[in-house]
């Protein structure tokens, strides 16, 4: 009895050190997602103005991962649209805040980041009639808010003790090209399993940059692009519910050499996901279980006198000054990394990005991560004479030169926060 006593002693005293060290304890995870295709007859984003659906090709998602322990929680959000400003990923987190209080789940630690498919509904407002129209819908935007909200809820609730594993594999070598500078790409794929201690996969993460426009202009149907051939292969091979999470994109990483087809987009998106599922038998165990979150919020230097005007005139549905508010997100998971770039980011800067994450483990780039600002583009592309491809498009969808370099700078502060 005296021995029974004291191994209850021993336990109680185990329970009493773990709480005062604040160990996180172990990692739980749980993921879900719905459909969020707009209706017939929305403006599509990406290409030219006026261009409306005409039914659906494939579903698009908004999917969401909740991991926690402990001591600390995040929501993980993807959306297959072509970005989503922050405003909106600001109502995300206030829709949550009414769902979950505060105690429980701290709703400022959701991080939303897009697929940039532009074959999705515009929520930005550029791709309306024309000029002095919006092509937002605030009744989609609603919806579309709410889904989020749903989605993250879901899996807060359903979070569920995990064993997480990582991997990583190029992909992409011969048609995923660098089109203004052919040197200047970033072909890895970087792919996270949270899984049941049973293995039965909860979900996967998988990061990699490539612009979604498999699909052209003449395309009126609404579709993922090529990360629909990849959701629908994992769900085959894998099951639970598997993120595409953007990469460094802009300046300006596109499908090359491909045919322009739902079948090759399809056809691609499940190379991916078997590169994803090959990587995973070599995957290693994700080592430690605290979870960091650190944000800056801060105003973005926008030059840009077209998107100014059109958003003083309400065509661009948020508030746009020479200073327009967003925000750069850095977190951890035990040893892996992530950090967020606020619209699309030449190659260059993702690749600085993740020279300056020092834990040794996965590492990764949300490209379109809580915001959309457009191009945030290398200052080569400002420079007059340039001979850089496409310097005029990408010039006029970027928030200016001083961009990439403010961004920067965030993510240079947050990265030795990281380090204390
Ligand atoms: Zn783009």
């Amino acid at each position: 009895m005296k021995k029974v006593f004291s191994c209850i002693l021993v336990f109680f005293t185990a329970i009493v050190l773990v709480a005062q060290s604040g160990a996180p304890g172990r990692l739980l995870a749980g993921a879900a997602e719905a459909v969020i295709n707009p209706p017939d007859g929305s403006f599509l984003a990406g290409y030219d103005q006026n261009r409306r659906s005409t039914g659906v090709h494939d579903d698009l998602f908004v999917k969401a991962v909740v991991v926690a322990n402990r001591l600390n929680a995040l929501a993980l959000v993807t959306i297959d649209c072509i970005g989503l400003p922050y405003p909106v990923v600001q109502q995300i987190r206030d829709a949550v805040e009414l769902r979950l209080s505060p105690d429980v789940f701290n709703a400022d630690q959701i991080i939303v980041s897009s697929t940039h498919t532009h074959s999705g509904p515009d929520v930005i407002g550029i791709w309306g009639m024309d000029m002095a129209h919006t092509g937002t819908d605030s009744a989609y935007n609603r919806f579309l808010v709410k889904t989020a909200a749903d989605v993250i809820e879901k899996a807060w609730k359903q979070r569920h003790p995990v064993v997480v594993k990582y991997a990583e594999t190029i992909f992409g070598k011969g048609w995923v090209e660098n089109i203004s500078d052919s040197t200047e790409i970033d072909r890895t794929a970087t792919i996270l399993q949270f899984a049941t201690p049973g293995g039965k996969n909860i979900a996967t993460l998988t990061n990699f940059a490539c612009h979604p426009t498999f699909l052209g202009r003449e395309n009126t149907l609404v579709s993922a692009d090529f990360p629909s051939g990849f959701y629908k292969q994992m769900k085959k091979s894998t099951g639970g519910v598997n993120l595409y999470l953007q990469g460094a994109i802009g300046g300006w990483v596109q499908p090359e050499k491909v045919a322009r087809t739902f079948e090759d987009a399809e056809k691609k998106g499940a190379m991916l996901a078997g590169a994803v599922t090959t990587a995973l038998q070599q995957a290693k165990k994700l080592e430690g279980t605290d979870i960091s979150f650190a944000s800056r919020r801060f105003e973005m230097p926008v030059d840009n006198k077209t998107f100014l005007q059109l958003a003083g005139a309400g065509v661009i549905k948020r508030d746009m000054g020479e200073g327009t508010p967003t925000e750069i997100v850095w977190f951890n998971i035990g040893n892996a990394t992530f950090a967020t770039h606020p619209g699309e980011t030449s190659p260059l800067y993702g690749l600085a990005t993740k020279r300056m994450m020092l834990r040794e483990g996965p590492k990764c780039v949300l490209g379109l991560g809580q915001d959309e600002l457009g191009y945030i583009i290398k200052p080569g592309f400002f420079e007059p004479g340039t001979t850089l491809y496409a310097t005029p498009y990408l010039t006029s969808m970027s928030p200016g030169r001083e961009a990439g370099a403010v961004m920067m700078q965030m993510l240079k502060e947050l990265a030795e926060q990281d380090r204390k």
